[in-house]
């Protein structure tokens, strides 16, 4: 009785394994191909400057038109793609595409972002990539931020620091992606050269209920302005959300209050 139980448990933990094997195999074949046959779009999310409430910039966010399943947002298939390498050629199709996005929207715009996961970052031609698209595109590399999360500090911090400067000297600025989710350590942040610290979406969402959520974003916000970056808060979702951040300093936000991420026609509209 109780072999024929155990015997079972282990099969069908075999043929869960093997079924995991197998949708991994499935998304590695659909990702390459999505690659070759450009099912991959760039949404764009507004970015508001606080003090005059106007759209200066915008977020780029990936999106997979799927043949079958629709469209896919980034937590289906991004971190697969980091595990296996294939962000790879996926983030160097999304670098061109910022690029030639804000080619469209130079007149409009000040800047867009572009997130960059730290495999690309580390790439050695990564610098290189940069500079060919703004050349490409005839793009001011003035206008390109491009969003690290705290994850680079698991790199060495001399060759982070070199690097980053690198390609701030083509003038490329730098935000520190969810700050306050990851590794961050404020000893690190000091030395990195980031312009702009995003305030994670989690802290902003209950800031105004949760007393700690409430300290954590101001504390945030002084940290940032005692090293001199501009400030980005992510997830605003109402009047209340924007005053409070306002109020409180914040240069920037993004949320749905203004707008989800939309395909480039739509945001031609918001502007
Ligand atoms: P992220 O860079 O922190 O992007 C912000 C995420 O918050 C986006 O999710 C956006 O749609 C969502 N968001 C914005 N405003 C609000 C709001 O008011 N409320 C709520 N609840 N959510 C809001 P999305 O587009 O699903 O992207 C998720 C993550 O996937 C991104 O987080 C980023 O880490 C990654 N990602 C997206 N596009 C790319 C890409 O092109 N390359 C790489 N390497 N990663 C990407
Ligand atoms: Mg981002
Ligand atoms: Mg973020
Ligand atoms: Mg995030």
């Amino acid at each position: 009785e109780s072999k024929k139980g155990g015997k079972n448990k282990t099969s069908f933990y075999d043929s869960t394994m093997s079924r995991q094997i197998q949708e991994q195999l499935l998304l590695h074949n659909e990702l390459k191909i999505a690659i070759q046959e450009k099912q991959f779009e760039l949404y764009l999310q507004p970015i508001v400057e606080t003090k005059t409430n106007k759209i200066v910039s915008a977020e780029a966010l990936i999106r997979w038109n799927h043949p079958t399943k629709g469209l896919l947002f980034p937590d289906a298939f991004i971190e697969y793609a980091e595990q296996s390498s294939l962000i790879i050629n996926i983030g160097s199709w999304v670098i061109e595409s910022a690029f030639a996005l804000y080619k469209e929207l130079e007149d409009t715009l000040e800047n867009i972002a572009v997130n960059i996961s730290l495999k690309q970052f580390s790439q050695d031609n990564f610098e290189e990539l940069l500079l060919t698209n703004a050349k490409k595109y005839n793009v001011d590399p003035h206008s390109i931020k491009l969003e690290l999360t705290e994850s680079i500090m698991l790199n060495n911090l001399n060759d982070t620091i070199d690097k980053m400067l690198h390609i701030k000297a083509h003038g490329f600025a730098f935000s520190m992606d969810d700050f306050g989710t990851g590794y961050s350590s404020l000893s690190y942040l000091k030395n990195l050269p980031f312009d702009y610290l995003k305030i994670d979406q989690s802290f902003v969402r209950d800031m105004l209920e949760n007393e700690n959520d409430k300290k954590l974003v101001k504390i945030i916000i002084d940290v940032a302005k005692q090293f001199d970056f501009s400030v980005i808060a992510e997830g605003v979702e109402t009047v209340e959300h924007a005053h409070f951040i306002e109020e409180n300093g914040c240069d920037y936000y993004q949320g749905y209050l203004i707008s989800k991420p939309v395909p480039l026609k739509e945001f031609k509209k918001l502007l």
